[in-house]
């Protein structure tokens, strides 16, 4: 009998032990494999507020000893360029676990997810704004 995934809802042959998503047939079943899914998922709702909270302590690093240092151009858009990559993960992982079929995601995980969400979405804002007010000042 064909078996569907029932991560990504492709329709498997029936001999299928492992889906092209990476979903485990055999182990699906399990209990591990829903213990690592939800761990792995917990991770991800952790590194969702993780990134952009890195990014504002390396932003308030970089803000503290910027004072009297020369040449720190590419530095600082090498940093600024990390901290957007950190900001971008972690809105994306949020996004991805909160829109998560609320069946696979404990609450506390979508909590943290939704921490995520808000805290490197409203970071992004800020500089937007913060641009934007650059540019118009
Ligand atoms: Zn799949």
């Amino acid at each position: 009998m064909e078996q569907q995934c029932p991560r990504c809802r492709l329709i498997n042959p029936p001999e299928a032990v492992r889906c092209d998503c990476g979903w485990d047939f055999l182990a699906g079943n399990g209990a591990a494999a829903r213990f690592s899914r939800s761990k792995s998922i917990a991770d991800q709702a952790k590194a969702s507020w993780v990134c952009p909270l890195v990014a504002w302590l390396s932003q308030f690093m970089i803000a503290m000893n910027m004072t009297g240092m020369r040449g720190l151009g590419l530095f600082l858009l090498a940093a600024a360029l990390v901290q957007l990559v950190l900001l971008v993960v972690g809105l994306v992982l949020g996004i991805k676990i909160v829109t998560m079929d609320h069946t696979l995601v404990r609450p506390t995980d979508r909590k943290s997810a939704w921490a995520g969400v808000i805290f490197s979405g409203g970071t992004m804002a800020l500089i937007l704004a913060m641009f934007i007010a650059a540019m118009v000042g």
